[in-house]
């Protein structure tokens, strides 16, 4: 009989560099690739509706790639797993470590449990350049800052890794499974989808080709440009690494190729440190558990946030503020999942810093909105735009939404694209439709006054200075 294992597939939905599935094959086993949908141990961190639509389209894709051997099981892992073992007759499980800490949990108990049930577990990197407790200051702390991190830290350790290949074949264990992809139920009955679908392809095919289109046309000039969300000098690539149909170590060494072959190694270190970014978000949560929720720096726990109406905060979710630059960001996250990064901090520094909104009602859409919806950076950076992260932006950073989108979007184009009211101003009133001589009938006036609110969240903030 040839000995089976178990492939254990999470955020890792790919064949190529994909150390658990080559160690299986590497080493003689029959593999039964599964995947668990444990909404169950994630609880208020599973998937958002924007990530389900995701996830459905890259498992779709994986189970291709794997002859359609895939077990669909949804539920909590830690039961199903072991009776799944027992039922398949496996003696050996593989996965891909992931960072959340719920999951860190459940799959240190999974771990133990199946061990004393002398099962083989081996667990490997597949998500990461460098492990988080990997990267230390000398005297054995973490890091809270990111250049020393990234610099000292990261770049001062051994070389990243080449990616590996697919194997070449994958011998799969003889069970016939009456499990479906559709069983899990991650597509909703509405279709607030479409735009989506023209949008993105998930799957290791998609994220293959958004690398080599990102790296022919866009990694030139990526350094300032990736400032730009009227240009396409950003790869998009943030859903595929989420869900780790590409790697980063692939990432990063093609981006380097590409870099020194097109002489332009200033985007390459720039693209290279923004997966440094990343790195250092899982890094933060690994040894900051409670970043998704509490603040990092504690003189912000009494912060007097203001007791908004909900009609306010669906303003800013529906892009219906007034202020042209964020509501063409938050109608480009609600039809494409995905909204660029400019952007992305400056609506969250009008939510918590003119609107005085708690920074967690902003961190919770985006979850549930963003194809890329990722706990570690989505938590790190809604902390840093709040200031009360590890490396945050200083309290007194107020995004100018007028300043910034007259900078960032000179002519116009991203607003025009998402804000169709707005399409015939003049170029001059753009950003501030309201100086307008006629401003369009059918666009609201802003929902604060942009002086008046930063000065009162200038007052506000000011107090977490001498806060204990
Ligand atoms: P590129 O500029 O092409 O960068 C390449 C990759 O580097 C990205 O795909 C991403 O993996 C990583 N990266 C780039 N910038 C950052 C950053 N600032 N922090 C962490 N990683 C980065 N990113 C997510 O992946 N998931 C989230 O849930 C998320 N939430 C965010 C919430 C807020 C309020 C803000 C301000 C930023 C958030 N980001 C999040 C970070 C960043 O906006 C996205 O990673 C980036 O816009 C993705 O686009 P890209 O792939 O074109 O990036």
């Amino acid at each position: 009989m040839p000995k089976t294992a178990l492939v254990w597939f999470r955020q890792d939905l790919r064949t190529h560099d994909n150390p658990a599935l080559l160690h299986a094959v590497q080493n003689g086993y029959h593999v039964l690739p599964v995947f668990i949908l444990d909404d169950q141990n994630a609880g208020m961190w599973k998937n958002g509706g924007a990530s389900r639509w995701w996830l459905h389209h890259s498992l779709s894709a994986l189970n291709a790639a794997l002859d359609g051997k895939m077990i669909f099981l949804s539920g909590d892992a830690k039961t199903l797993m072991p009776d799944l073992i027992k039922q398949t007759n496996t003696e050996a499980v593989f996965w891909n470590r992931c960072y959340e800490p719920w999951r860190i949990a459940r799959d240190k108990e999974i771990k133990e449990h199946l061990k004393s049930e002398s099962i083989t577990v081996e667990t490997f990197n597949a998500s990461m350049l460098w492990e988080p407790w990997t990267i230390l200051k000398d005297d054995g702390t973490p890091y809270k800052v990111f250049t020393p991190y990234y610099r000292r830290g990261c770049l001062g350790k051994d070389d990243v890794p080449q990616p590996e290949s697919a194997p070449a074949s994958i011998p799969f264990a003889d069970f016939k499974t009456e499990t479906r992809l559709s069983d899990l139920a991650l597509i909703p009955k509405i279709n607030w989808y479409e735009q989506m679908e023209a949008t993105w392809t998930p799957g290791e095919h998609g994220a293959q080709k958004r690398l080599n289109d990102f790296l022919a046309q866009g990694l030139k000039g990526y350094k300032e440009d990736r400032n730009r969300p009227d240009f396409e000098n950003v790869s998009r690539l943030s859903p595929h690494l989420h869900f780790g149909e590409i790697s980063p170590r692939e990432a990063w060494h093609k981006a380097r190729m590409a870099g020194i072959a097109q002489n332009i190694e200033s985007d390459m270190d720039h693209f290279c440190s923004e997966l440094g970014w990343r790195e250092f978000s899982t890094y933060l949560l690994y040894h900051f558990p409670g970043l998704p929720w509490e603040n990092l720096q504690t003189r912000f726990n009494d912060f007097d946030w203001a007791d908004h109406d909900s009609n306010e905060l669906q303003r800013w979710q529906r892009g219906q503020t007034g202020i042209p630059i964020v509501d063409a960001g938050m109608r480009q996250l609600w039809q494409t999942g995905w909204m660029h990064n400019r952007v992305r901090m400056i609506v969250a520094s009008l939510l918590v810093k003119n609107m005085l909104i708690h920074w967690h009602q902003g961190a919770v859409w985006f979850w549930d909105t963003l194809v890329d919806a990722d706990l570690a950076s989505n938590s790190a950076s809604w902390q840093w735009v709040a200031g009360c992260g590890a490396d945050a932006a200083p309290y007194f950073r107020i995004f100018n939404p007028v300043t910034q989108g007259q900078k960032f979007d000179p002519n116009g184009d991203y607003v025009r694209r998402y804000v169709p009211e707005l399409k015939d101003l003049d170029n001059k009133y753009l950003h501030e439709p309201w100086n307008a001589p006629h401003p369009p009938a059918n666009y609201p006036a802003p929902i604060v006054d942009l002086k008046i609110s930063r000065e009162r969240a200038l007052e506000a903030f000011a107090k977490t200075k001498t806060a204990a």
